[in-house]
């Protein structure tokens, strides 16, 4: 890809992006033999740039298995990323001492998936949200135990549960503290990773709101990670679409709901429920699971599940990630071409 075909161009002069990533990969080894050699690659992120503007919500969407969250921890170097780069506000991440990388944590801060497995049963909530207040030698005990207490309000609980065990709270309310933590430091950038998925639905959107309500209140940046559309249509300004390990597509989140120009992308929106009797059997059904990356299929990754693939160009050519419209990207042969539709009756099966 050429610098010219890169998303990073849509950044306009004289502004500056939150975050940028460029060219990351993350590959993981396997091991094998009795030497435990490098055997081969799982090419978990293969080549994944796109940039967030302060104030802005970026939707990272994909099946399980297309890398998404691998993006999320790489960025915040919770994983050592294989080659790429990494800038939040023009400073570069992943070359940061270990000084910079620590005043850099503070900035960037993650919500995991998990509200249960992310809080340990064995701190109270009050030391859970204090801890990086603590680690960055922050305040006093009295001052700490006062912001404690006031983001706990702010996250919807009560500063008299920072005595309690995070046994005793609800999913939803686990899902607080842990916004609550990442708040702690002020951070700019969130980095959102499902922060959704494990609740019930009618706890989903009460941590929307919040994570919606906290954006303006902080003028936060989110990197918001999920499978669900209907919930990355709900929070972003833009979405990213992956599928394994590559964006596939990106624009304008109203643009890309109405006019999708990839496959996939159509076939995530047909999965969202539509409660429109006159809209039944638009669903796009795709054959299979997400191929193996540790051997992704040649010239399109998506050729094996796409309902319009042409032979032999979509299996033989990797289709360019470019620009199809203003703001809108995409890396299909067809896309733009008014080919990429698929048919809106009937269900539909990978070939
Ligand atoms: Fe489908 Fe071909 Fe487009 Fe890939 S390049 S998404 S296989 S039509």
């Amino acid at each position: 890809m050429t610098s010219e075909e890169q998303p990073l161009t849509t950044v306009r002069a004289g502004e500056q992006p939150l975050l940028e990533v460029r060219e990351l990969v993350k590959y993981f080894d396997i091991k094998g033999g009795f030497l435990q050699r490098t055997v081969a690659h799982v090419k978990a992120v293969d080549g994944v740039s796109f940039h967030i503007m302060p104030g802005e919500t970026l939707g990272l969407i994909g099946e399980s298995g297309s890398g998404k969250s691998t993006v999320a921890r790489t960025i915040l170097r919770l994983l050592p990323a294989t080659s790429g780069e990494v800038f939040l506000e023009g400073r570069p991440v992943f070359n940061a001492s270990r000084t910079e990388l620590k005043s850099m944590r503070r900035e960037m801060q993650i919500i995991f998936q998990d509200p249960y497995g992310s809080l340990n049963p064995r701190m109270s909530v009050g030391e859970i949200v204090e801890e990086g207040l603590f680690v960055h030698g922050i305040g006093n005990p009295r001052s700490r135990e006062q912001q404690v207490s006031r983001l706990l309000e702010v996250v919807g609980l009560r500063g008299q549960h920072r005595g309690r065990f995070p046994h005793e709270f609800s999913g939803g309310q686990r899902q607080r503290i842990g916004i609550a933590r990442a708040l702690a430091l002020q951070p700019k950038l969130m980095i959102a990773d499902e922060p959704v998925s494990a609740l019930d639905v009618s706890i989903q959107s009460q941590i929307l709101n919040l994570l919606d309500d906290l954006q303006r209140e902080f003028n936060l940046t989110y990197l918001f990670v999920a499978h669900n559309m209907a919930v990355v249509e709900q929070v972003s300004d833009r979405i990213a679409v992956m599928y394994l390990g590559r964006i596939v597509e990106m624009a304008p989140s109203e643009q890309l709901y109405r006019q999708p120009k990839h496959p996939y992308t159509s076939a995530l929106i047909s999965a969202v429920p539509i409660p429109d009797p006159a809209r039944k059997g638009q669903k796009v059904v795709l054959k299979g699971d997400i191929p193996s990356p540790i051997n992704p299929p040649s010239g399109c990754r998506f050729h094996t599940r796409c309902p319009i693939a042409q032979f032999p160009i979509c299996s033989s050519e990797d289709p360019k990630f470019e620009q199809k419209e203003d703001g809108h990207w995409a890396a299909c042969h067809f896309a733009g071409k008014g080919e990429t539709r698929v048919p809106a009756t009937g269900e539909i099966q990978a070939v």
